[in-house]
């Protein structure tokens, strides 16, 4: 099963991801994490992608079309794959297509979260990141058995620079203007499986369970 979760910063992608990842068994592809672990490795991408995350801008759609080119071509996204913040623009999506029917492989789900902007912010704000596996915690709605350490791998838990609320406006700017254009883009092809991403984050994952069972 090959597909995209979409949504704006804050939907709950990441931790929906975790679920999809266990339950089916198929690997999360996080552009985001990817170029996160870029920046602290101060690699090429890392450079040239860090001023864009810093000030909550969408990286080049050129720098982020290569890191799934290469990130498909692994082992274990033959028996598929869970796209985690990618595509973000029609031309990342009109990439990803020409791609995937070039290794005859196709999307099956975009599963699309929504959650208004008031809520997604409060997400975002109270936000906890691990440094080590990349997992997303919530002060509030979702947090650590210990404070400060990750459940799954015991790394510390630190806040993003782009989750403080300034930065997360811009990112909120980025994703209306040249995200969202996707929903009608993947609606038109069939694909898009809309999910109410407002409720506990049981309550979600038993939504988008139906959708993929359906
Ligand atoms: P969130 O989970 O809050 O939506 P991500 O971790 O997916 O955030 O992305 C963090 C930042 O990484 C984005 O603000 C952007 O700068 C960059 N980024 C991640 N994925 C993409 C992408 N597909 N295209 C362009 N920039 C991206
Ligand atoms: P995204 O990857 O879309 O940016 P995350 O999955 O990282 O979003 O979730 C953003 C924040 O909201 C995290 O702190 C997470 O713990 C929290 N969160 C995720 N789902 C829910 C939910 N259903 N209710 C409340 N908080 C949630
Ligand atoms: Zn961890």
């Amino acid at each position: 099963m090959n597909l995209i979760l979409l949504g704006p910063p804050g939907a709950g992608k990441g931790t929906q991801a975790k679920f999809i990842v266990e339950k089916y068994g198929i690997p999360q592809i996080s552009t985001g994490d990817i170029l996160r672990h870029a920046v602290k490795e101060r690699s090429e991408l890392g450079l040239k992608a860090q001023a864009y995350m810093e000030s909550g801008a969408l990286v080049p759609d050129d720098l982020v079309v290569s890191i799934i080119r290469d990130r498909l071509t692994w082992g274990d996204a033959a028996k598929g794959f869970i796209l985690d913040g990618f595509p973000r623009t029609v031309a990342q999506a009109d990439a990803l297509a020409v791609m995937l029917s070039g290794a005859s492989m196709a999307i099956d789900h975009v599963v699309s979260i929504t959650v208004s902007v008031d809520e997604l912010v409060e997400r975002v704000v109270g936000r906890l990141t691990c440094r080590g596996c990349g997992r997303g915690y919530h002060l509030k709605f979702d947090p650590p058995k210990t404070a400060s350490v990750c459940d799954v791998c015991s790394a510390d838990l630190y806040q993003r620079e782009d989750d403080r609320e300034e930065t997360m406006r811009s990112r909120l700017d980025a994703y209306a203007a040249q995200t969202a254009p996707l929903i009608e883009y993947y609606a038109a092809k069939g694909l898009l499986r809309p999910i109410h991403g407002v409720g506990s984050i049981q309550e979600i994952q038993s939504a988008i369970s139906s959708v993929l069972a359906g």
